[in-house]
C-alpha cells in the first residue's frame, strides 16, 4: 500500500475521519455525529478513537502524517482552534500539540474552508489553475483562495472570510451582528427564509408543499424551480444575482483563474449559474468577466483530503510547511522543525 495520511474533518454536526493516498483517493472513510456540546477533550477523544478504527482496519497502512481541518477561527501555523462557535467548550485548544503527541506523527491543521478549497484545488474543479477562489455555499457561506499557487492565510490565517465581506446595506442581520453580510442574504438560509416569507402555510404553492407546510428550505425552492414553478424561479434569479455580486467582489479582489462554487446550493448550481453569469457580466470590469465559474467536484470529501494534502503534498506550494520554511528563510532561521515545535 502506498504512503498515507489520516485526515479529520471536524464539523459541528458531523465527524469524518479518512485515510487518504497521495492522488487523492480515499482508501477507507469513517464518521460519527460531533459531540458539539461536550467540549474539546471528548471530540479530541472522538478523534483518537476513529483514528483507531481506520488503523485497525489497514493494518498494513504507511501512515506519515495527520492532516485536520476544523471550522475557525483557527490559527493554522499555531495549530489552534481559537474559538468556533458551532463547537462549545472550545478556547484556544492547542489541536497540533495533542494529535502530534498522542500519536507521535507530524501534524497538520487548517479551516475547513482553506482545507476544502486545498482539496478542490489539488484534485478537484480547480485542478491545474495558478490563482484560485473556492465559495461554499449552504447554510452560511465560506470560501479560501489559493492565490499565486499558495492559500492565503493573512493575519493569524483568518484571511478570506467570504461570507461576511458587506455586499449590501440592507437586510437581515447577520449572526456576526453586521447587516448586508454576503452570507446574510445570499446564503442557503437566506434563500429559505425569503421563500418562507413569500409563501404561507396552506397557500397551496408548491414551495409549501414541498416542505409539508413547514418552513421552506434552498433545497425546496431548487427542487420547485426544476419544476418551473415560477415563483421559484423568481426566488433562483434573485438569489444567482446576490451569488453574483458576490463574485464579482471575489474576481476584483482576487483575480482568480477560477471561481468553484461548492456546498448544499451547489446542487442547483445549474439554475444559478445563467443569473450569475449575467450579473458578473454586468458589473465586473471587462478584464475579468470571462473568468469560468464552476461547480465544485469533491461534495464533502473535499475538506479531508485538503487536509491530507497537508501532509501528503508538504513541501510543494500550498502547503502549510511552505509557508512556515518561507518565512524561516527570510527570517535566516532553522528549517525542518514542525510546526507543534513553533507553537
Ligand atoms: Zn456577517
Amino acid at each position: 500500500m502506498s504512503t498515507l495520511a489520516l485526515a479529520f474533518d471536524l464539523g459541528g454536526t458531523e465527524l469524518r475521519g479518512a485515510l487518504v493516498e497521495r492522488s487523492g483517493d480515499v482508501v477507507a472513510r469513517v464518521s460519527e455525529a460531533t459531540l458539539a456540546g461536550a467540549g474539546s477533550e471528548a471530540v479530541i477523544g472522538q478523534i483518537i478513537a476513529l483514528a483507531g478504527r481506520l488503523l485497525k482496519e489497514h493494518p498494513q497502512a504507511r501512515v506519515i502524517g495527520i492532516g485536520a481541518c476544523a471550522p475557525g477561527p483557527l490559527d493554522p501555523k499555531a495549530g489552534i482552534v481559537i474559538g468556533p462557535p458551532t463547537l462549545a467548550g472550545w478556547h484556544n485548544v492547542p489541536m497540533i500539540d495533542i494529535l502530534s503527541r498522542q500519536f507521535g506523527l507530524p501534524v497538520r491543521l487548517e479551516n475547513d474552508a482553506n482545507a476544502a478549497a486545498l482539496g478542490e484545488w489539488r484534485f478537484g474543479a480547480g485542478r491545474g489553475a495558478v490563482s484560485m477562489v473556492f465559495v461554499t455555499v449552504s447554510t452560511g457561506i465560506g470560501g479560501g483562495v489559493i492565490a499565486d499557487g499558495h492559500i492565503y492565510h493573512g493575519r493569524r490565517g483568518l484571511a478570506a472570510e467570504i461570507g461576511h465581506m458587506t455586499i449590501t446595506g440592507e437586510g437581515d442581520r447577520c449572526f456576526c451582528g453586521a447587516v448586508g453580510c454576503f452570507e446574510a442574504v445570499a446564503s442557503g438560509t437566506a434563500l429559505g427564509r425569503r421563500a418562507t416569507r413569500l409563501t404561507s402555510p396552506g397557500d397551496g404553492s408548491l414551495l409549501r408543499r414541498l416542505s409539508k407546510d413547514g418552513d421552506v428550505s434552498a433545497r425546496h425552492v431548487v427542487e420547485a424551480a426544476r419544476a418551473d414553478d415560477a415563483g421559484a424561479r423568481q426566488l433562483v434569479e434573485a438569489e444567482a444575482k446576490w451569488l453574483g455580486i458576490g463574485f464579482t467582489n471575489l474576481l476584483h479582489l482576487y483575480s482568480p483563474e477560477v471561481i468553484v462554487m461548492g456546498g448544499g446550493l451547489a446542487n442547483g448550481f445549474d439554475l444559478l449559474a445563467p443569473g450569475i453569469r449575467a450579473t458578473v457580466e454586468e458589473r465586473a470590469m471587462q478584464a475579468y468577466r470571462d473568468v469560468p465559474i464552476v461547480p465544485a467536484e469533491l461534495g464533502d470529501r473535499a475538506g479531508l483530503v485538503g487536509a491530507a494534502s497537508l501532509i501528503l503534498w508538504e513541501g510543494e506550494p500550498g502547503t502549510a510547511l511552505a509557508m512556515v520554511q518561507n518565512e524561516e528563510t527570510k527570517a535566516g532561521g532553522p528549517s525542518g522543525c514542525s510546526q507543534s515545535d513553533r507553537a
